[in-house]
This record gives C-alpha cells, sequence and structure tokens, in this order.
C-alpha cells in the first residue's frame, strides 16, 4: 500500500491524496486553492472513486475535473456533497467576475452532481474489498475522516478539529496503524474560545455604544454559522448578507451533522436575513453585519465597507485566518484594501478574532496520543517540522507533493 499527495501536502489548499493498494487506487480529496488566479494541484491518473473529507474549496475545488475526466463516483455525507456543489457553481461565477481560467465548466459540475454518493458517520464504504469506515473530524458539520482497514489501519484526517463549538462536537482519536494528519496549526496555539466568544460580544457592545456599526467579514461554510450562534447569545440588530445564508438552510436540512439544530435554526431566526439592491441599506441600520467573503476579497462585504469606510467609529471585525495575498492580509498589515481596483484606507478600528475551525498545535498532539499510531504522515501544513518535533519519538514523515510514500 503507497499514498501520494497530488497537492496539499507542504502548503495549506489544493489537496488530493491517493492511496493505491494493489489494482484499487483511491483518491482522498481534491482541491484547488482559491488565490487569484486559483493554483490546481498535480493532475491525477485514472482512479477508482472519490472520497471527499468536506465541502470547502481546497477539498473539493477539483470534482467536476475528475468526474469529467475519468466517470467515478464521489462519496461524502450529505450537508457535504450539497456544499460542495454550491461552492462550485460560486466558483465559475468568481472566475467569470474575474477573468480566471477554469478548470471545468458549468456543464461538468452538474455532470459531477450526479455521481454523488452519500454516507453517514459510522457506515463502512467497500471499494473492491478496500473497507473504508467514516468518522467526523469536527471542523465544520459533515466533515469527515476516513478508516482504510486492510492489512493496516489507515486513518486519513481530512481537515481536524477536537473542539466541540456550538456548531459541532469536536473529533475524537480512532486507534490506527497509520495517521495521515492535518496539520494547519502545527506551532501555533489558539486562545480559549469561551474567551475569545466574550471578547467579540464586548467588542461589539463598545463599537455600537459609540455610534459605529460591526462589521464582521466571515467564511460562508462553517463560520458564518459559528457567528450567528454566538451572536445569539446577546441581544443585537444582526444583518446577515451573502452565500451563508444558503449554507445556513442546507445544515438546518440535515439533521446529525449540527450539534443542535434547533439552536442553530432559533439563531437564524434572530438575524435580519438581506439581500439584493435595498440589502446594504437595510443592513447599514444594525448593529452588526456578517457577511462574506471571509478575506474581503468579493462578496457584499466590499460594498459594506465602501460605505462605512470614512467612519472611524465602526470597526471591521476579522474572525479568520487571512491568507497571504487577500485583501484581508493587506487590512490587517498596511491598513488599506483594494475596492473595485482602487486602494483605500478605511478609517474603521479593525480587529482579529480567532474562531479558527482546525485543531491548535497541542490539539494535534494529543489527537496523535489518542489514535497512538506507528507512523504519522504530516500533511496540509507550511510549518510540518514544528509538530514533527512535538512527535519525537514516534515515526514522523513529512512527504512533498507527487513523492510516493510506502505505508
Ligand atoms: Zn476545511
Amino acid at each position: 500500500m503507497e499514498i501520494q499527495f497530488l497537492g496539499g501536502a507542504s502548503e495549506v489548499g489544493r489537496l488530493g491524496m491517493l492511496l493505491r493498494r494493489g489494482p484499487q487506487t483511491l483518491l482522498f480529496d481534491y482541491g484547488m486553492l482559491p488565490s487569484r488566479p486559483p493554483k490546481y494541484p498535480i493532475e491525477a491518473p485514472p482512479v477508482d472513486a472519490l472520497l471527499l473529507s468536506h465541502a470547502h474549496l481546497d477539498h473539493s475545488g477539483m470534482i467536476p475535473w475528475i468526474t469529467s475526466a475519468y466517470d467515478i463516483e464521489v462519496y461524502g455525507t450529505p450537508p457535504s456533497l450539497d456544499i460542495a456543489d454550491l461552492l462550485l457553481e460560486d466558483s465559475l461565477k468568481v472566475a467569470d467576475l474575474e477573468g480566471f481560467r477554469t478548470a471545468f465548466d458549468g456543464q461538468d459540475v452538474a455532470r459531477s452532481r450526479k455521481m454523488f454518493r452519500s454516507f453517514s458517520f459510522g457506515d463502512v464504504l467497500d471499494f473492491d474489498g478496500v473497507e473504508v469506515l467514516t468518522h467526523s473530524a469536527g471542523h465544520i458539520p459533515g466533515a469527515t475522516m476516513f478508516e482504510v482497514n486492510v492489512e493496516k489501519t489507515v486513518l486519513f484526517s481530512g481537515d481536524l478539529h477536537t473542539l466541540s463549538t456550538d456548531l459541532v462536537l469536536g473529533a475524537k482519536p480512532v486507534k490506527c496503524d497509520i495517521l495521515v494528519l492535518e496539520s494547519t496549526y502545527a506551532g501555533r496555539q489558539h486562545p480559549p474560545r469561551e474567551q475569545v466568544q466574550k471578547d467579540f460580544l464586548r467588542k461589539i457592545k463598545q463599537v455600537n455604544q459609540r455610534g459605529g456599526i460591526a462589521i464582521v467579514p466571515a467564511f460562508a461554510v462553517g463560520r458564518t454559522q459559528d457567528i450567528i450562534l454566538t451572536l445569539a447569545r446577546e441581544k443585537f440588530y444582526a444583518s446577515l448578507n451573502g452565500m451563508g445564508k444558503t449554507v445556513n438552510s442546507i445544515y438546518a436540512g440535515h439533521k446529525g451533522f449540527v450539534r443542535s439544530v434547533r439552536k442553530l435554526k432559533d439563531a437564524m431566526d434572530k438575524v435580519n436575513v438581506v439581500g439584493g439592491r435595498k440589502g446594504l441599506e437595510r443592513a447599514l441600520k444594525s448593529d452588526v453585519i456578517v457577511t462574506t467573503s471571509g478575506m474581503l476579497d468579493g462578496g457584499p462585504v466590499i460594498n459594506v465597507i465602501e460605505a462605512l469606510r470614512e467612519d472611524a467609529k465602526s470597526a471591521i471585525l476579522l474572525t479568520g485566518y487571512q491568507v497571504e495575498g487577500t485583501n484581508g492580509r493587506r487590512l490587517v498589515e498596511k491598513g488599506e484594501i483594494a475596492i473595485r481596483g482602487v486602494t483605500v484606507k478605511p478609517k474603521c478600528e479593525v480587529q482579529k478574532f480567532d474562531f479558527s475551525a482546525h485543531a491548535g498545535h497541542n490539539d494535534l498532539v494529543k489527537f496523535v496520543e489518542g489514535c497512538d499510531p506507528e507512523k504519522v504522515v504530516l500533511m496540509h501544513g507550511d510549518n510540518r517540522k514544528l509538530l514533527a518535533d512535538a512527535l519525537e519519538g514516534r515515526e514522523c514523515v513529512m512527504p512533498m507533493e507527487g513523492e510516493w510514500v510506502q505505508l
């Protein structure tokens, strides 16, 4: 048995991992890096099936390409498949708007949808004698870890969080021989979530008290739901604009993947969903505006910032990691962003809050101890060495993209 990364081994994004055993080749995730322009993984050879850990584009973004190339089935949880479909359609719109070349078209997306096969946690999938058991990975609702059971047990973590949040229960370790582990937060810790939520709510109140509006850019998938669940703890007049509202409805329709559908629905009822041409006008009357995109690269958040950029009483509260090269990173580092090609310096206060959906360094170390593997394959990180050092005494490998690893 051997594995090879087509992407996303030494970096975060465009993940794809081949697992070959005898005549069988399975592909775990096949994503793209939604940078500008997008970056793609190594071209996949023919495979027997694609197993999708979750919907984020860096794991799902190449699905339409591979289903068109090889006519294979794609296995995922119902929320992962529904949301991947939504994000793939959206990625075509973004590419069209920005003038980027895409790896597939609308027909490929429609064709891929027909190849979707869903499973629930605890299901065993059988690929000609290669048995795969599915577990929750925390991270976002529906995110999956795959346990491959052949002569050895291999656990593929996908993106992982062990923390139970208002949205989703944390992942539990699974005993295995080989652990293929994401390392996004190698060397970095998260502050306690309860404290982050308290500080976040306090900040919004402070901004409102001085007469400003809190602008909360948030990824549509996972983060928006975390934020509206947090806001529901207080009585704000909150607006929600952007794709997050569609994702809310998808999650609310899939019981068993969200920690509490009732709580999510209650939180949704408390926010004012705005959209269309009147959306901005209505949003600007609220205490707090939750909107996409999370890294300020397009989406309705741009119009909100444009409207409030001269208002020093208002604040932009970032809720996720800002990748290099994005507008969000530029705002944090230089206090400026590009709005439709023009550089502007918003007068609003800028603050960051860590609502990460990935396990921090110590969480990862603890997870490894719980799984107790003989070998750890570190992937999905640009600082893997720091995690390998912390796992001293255990065999750790850090393959590069394109390199085969014998298991
Ligand atoms: Zn993810």
